[in-house]
Order: structure tokens, then C-alpha cells, then sequence
């Protein structure tokens, strides 16, 4: 299996080359160049399929020639360790809880995967491998989480000072060990544009083996389709749903996890529609009702980990859509909603099916709403709840008061001694302390 890049200008790479590098030479990102076709134990048998086999027998599809079965299968029984959960909602609804992990978000999965990949691919090397994240928040710390203690590579996280929440900054700055957190004194910008100018530093580059982690990396993706696959066989073998079309609600900010749903349909996975649902930041929406793409500036809403104004995946959408905005919309069902829609979706979800969704999830939930609204029923309806509410504690007090507490990991974290250094937004400081 090759990846190629989503602009077309750099040579198809292995598995190793589009893992350890990210980005595509030419700057696009890269996308797997077959879509080859799920076994026969995850189609007509999908209904007694295990979530490890599902892990495993779908990441072989794109790995099994760089990456041996007993190394897919330890990774595999490693993401079992919090597998997904569906849950009924009412109705024909459901909602698949991805937030089991150690940092209770589902990028937990894409984390986790990629810190397994890439330390295999690192074995064999003499020198260290240095990751360096920008982060506004939860991406820093699913990544710092995956690959806590893992030898031979050292991560080094750059976050905004005093510009994300105290419970996140816990949760970058209390690992230890084989984790720096910078504290950068500027925005989350400057941190980005440290990163970058780290990459392209000539000297850095000859004195440390410098990779990035960010969300684009294909590792990242191949993981977020293992769980719609997952959720089918739960809804055939729990819920008895063994013929109803299914669709799958995903709220979505920089669109990796609706990516990974889409890339799960393309194996074969019989899902009938997505649902992209957002916050204010909509320009996917409007790409679907207009099919003109416009990026803006993000604006702050509750379910902040969906703010995002240029949706870095949009580009591999459109290369798996062949830039066919008709043919797009035959698969994706686009809706936006604002935080007081949401709030009032998170009363109402809690007051007649007792589940209190955290605020990403009620977009989700009021997406597969208006779906529902406008298509034939008889769909059974999958909401992908991202996050655990506890995560989002204050807005939950507000909203439901008393309904979540917080959770332990969570607690324990908020107790723990912060660890960080302290840095002006300038590169030579960073390059500083990369090079001590
Ligand atoms: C990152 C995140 C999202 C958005 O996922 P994308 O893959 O960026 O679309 C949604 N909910 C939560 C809780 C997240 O952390």
C-alpha cells in the first residue's frame, strides 16, 4: 500500500515516509492510494467482530507490508484497552461513546496509533526522535498521553500561556518523564510559528531528528474509521438493528474524524449518510449547500475543539469526493447550530433520555435531528459523542446543574504538580532549549 499526496506533486510514499514525516513534500496531505475492501469477518460476519479484530484486520488493509501482524495486533489489543461504547438514546437513536481513553476524547485513538507507529518505524535508530505539537489544548494532550514512556522519542509541547483551561494545562504539564511542556508567554499562533520555523532550521535539522505530530498525519486518520466499523457490529449484535440503513452523526471542527468514517464507507462499512455537524464555524456547511468554500477566522463557542475556520482535512474530502461537490453531498448531510441550540439540546437530551451530552456531542445530537427531520425514517441514527462532559465541567454546571461530576483521571490530574518552562515567543529560545 502507497500514500499519495492530496496535491499530486511528490512521488507516492510508503507507510514509513507518510507516518514519519506528516506532510506531503508538495504540502499536501496524504491519503491511502487504494481503497482495498474489509474482509470477510467485518462484512457479512461484521456482527460478531471483536473491537481488537476490527482494529486489527482494518489497519493491516493499509499496513501489513511495512508493519508485521503480531506488532498490528499488540496496537490493536492496546486501543481495546478503552474501546467504544454504544449506548441507546430513544428511539432509533444511539450514541457511541469514544471517550474512554486516558485524556477522554476520542483523539485518544489517532494519539495512541500514531505513537505505536512511529515508535516501531523509530526502532533501529541510534539517535532520539523529537516530536514538537503546538497545541490550544486537547490535541497536546492526547498526543503527549500516547507516547508517555515511550522509548527512544522525547516530545516537546508547545502551548499558549494562560490561554488554555486549567484542567488542560494539567493534563500537558504533569506527565514527566519523557514530555516537556513549553509555556509559550504569546497565542497559540506564536506557537505554531515556532514549530514551523523549528522544522525548516537548517541546524536543527542536522543536529536532531525532528518530526511533528499533528492531526494531518495519516496515522491519525487511519484509526477514527475503526470505530464506525465497530459501532455497526455493536448496533447489529447488541441492538438487534441488523437491517435498518445507518447513518452516523459527527460533530466536526478540522473534519479527521467525519474523514475517518468516510474512508471506513469506502472499505465497504454499509453506512448510509454522515452528518457534518458544526458550531458557528461552518464554512464546510456552506460548501455543501453552495459548493463554494470559503475559510474565515474561527470564532470561540462552546464546543471549542470544533473551532476552526480552514478545516485542515477539507482538501482529502474533496480528493476522496474527486472534487464533486454533488457527489459529496450524496454522502454527507451538512448542519451548523449555535451554543444556544446546543445548551438547550443538552437540557432536553438529558431531561427525557437522562444522558447528559458534553457540548461537541449535543452538536452532533441536534445534527442527527435535523437529518432525521428531512429523511425517510427507519434509519437507525449513531451520534459520536467525542468527548467526556466531565472535561467540560462548567458548562455542564450551567446547563444541567449536578448532572456530571468529575471524573477521577480527571480529578487526580487537577491535584497533580504543573511542570513547565517558561518561554518569550522567540525562536532562538526554542531552538535553545532544543538543542540542551
Ligand atoms: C477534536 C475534537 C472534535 C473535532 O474533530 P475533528 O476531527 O477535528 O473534526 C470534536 N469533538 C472533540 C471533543 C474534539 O476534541
Amino acid at each position: 500500500m502507497k500514500f499519495i499526496s492530496t496535491n499530486r506533486k511528490s512521488p507516492a510514499a510508503t507507510a514509513k515516509t507518510a507516518v514519519m514525516t506528516g506532510l506531503a513534500p508538495d504540502g499536501g496531505l496524504y491519503l491511502p492510494a487504494q481503497m482495498p475492501a474489509l474482509p470477510g469477518s467485518l462484512s457479512e460476519g461484521l456482527e460478531h467482530a471483536a473491537f481488537s479484530e476490527v482494529c486489527f484486520e482494518t489497519s493491516s488493509l493499509f499496513l501489513k507490508e511495512e508493519c508485521p501482524a503480531a506488532e498490528l495486533r499488540s496496537i490493536a489489543e492496546d486501543l481495546s484497552r478503552f474501546e467504544p461504547v454504544l449506548k441507546p438514546l430513544s428511539g432509533n437513536s444511539f450514541v457511541l461513546e469514544l471517550f474512554h481513553g486516558p485524556t477522554l476524547a476520542f483523539k485518544d485513538y489517532g494519539a495512541r496509533f500514531m505513537a505505536h507507529l512511529m515508535s516501531f518505524f523509530n526502532r533501529g535508530e541510534n539517535t532520539e526522535l523529537t516530536i514538537l505539537v503546538a497545541t490550544s489544548g486537547d490535541t497536546g494532550s492526547a498526543v503527549a498521553s500516547g507516547f508517555h514512556l515511550v522509548p527512544g522519542i522525547r516530545v516537546v509541547i508547545l502551548y499558549p500561556s494562560q490561554k488554555v483551561s486549567p484542567l488542560q494545562e494539567k493534563q500537558l504539564t504533569t506527565l514527566g518523564g519523557n514530555i516537556s511542556a513549553l509555556e509559550i508567554l504569546g497565542t497559540f499562533d506564536d506557537c505554531q510559528r515556532l514549530a514551523k520555523e523549528a522544522f525548516l532550521d537548517i541546524e536543527l535539522a542536522s543536529r536532531l531528528r525532528l518530526t511533528s505530530a499533528n492531526s494531518i498525519n495519516i496515522a491519525r486518520l487511519i484509526p477514527q474509521s475503526f470505530y464506525f466499523i465497530y459501532a455497526a457490529a455493536l448496533l447489529k449484535r447488541l441492538h438487534g438493528r441488523r437491517h435498518e440503513p445507518v447513518v452516523f452523526s459527527v460533530p466536526s471542527g478540522n473534519f479527521g474524524n467525519l474523514t475517518g468514517g468516510i474512508i471506513a464507507k469506502r472499505l465497504g462499512l454499509a453506512a448510509s449518510k454522515f452528518i457534518a455537524a458544526t458550531n458557528a464555524n461552518d464554512v464546510v456547511v456552506n460548501y455543501l449547500k453552495t459548493g463554494q468554500f470559503k475559510p474565515r477566522a474561527s470564532v470561540r463557542t462552546l464546543s471549542n475543539a470544533m473551532d476552526v475556520g480552514n478545516p485542515s482535512n477539507f482538501v482529502r474530502l474533496l480528493e476522496l469526493y474527486h472534487h464533486d461537490h454533488r457527489q459529496m453531498n450524496a454522502d454527507i448531510f451538512g448542519a451548523a447550530f449555535d451554543d444556544e441550540q446546543t445548551k438547550q439540546c443538552i437540557r432536553d437530551v438529558f431531561k427525557s433520555c437522562h444522558y447528559p451530552l458534553d457540548p461537541h456531542g449535543a452538536v452532533g445530537c441536534l445534527g442527527l435531528s435535523a437529518f432525521l427531520g428531512t429523511a425517510a425514517s427507519g434509519c437507525a441514527g449513531i451520534v459520536c459523542e467525542t468527548a467526556h462532559p466531565g472535561k467540560f465541567i462548567e458548562v455542564m454546571q450551567e446547563t444541567i446543574p449536578g448532572a456530571v461530576a468529575l471524573p477521577p483521571i480527571l480529578a487526580e490530574v487537577l491535584s497533580k504538580e504543573k511542570s513547565s518552562v517558561v518561554l518569550d515567543p522567540q525562536f532562538e529560545e526554542l531552538k535553545a532549549f532544543l538543542l540542551s
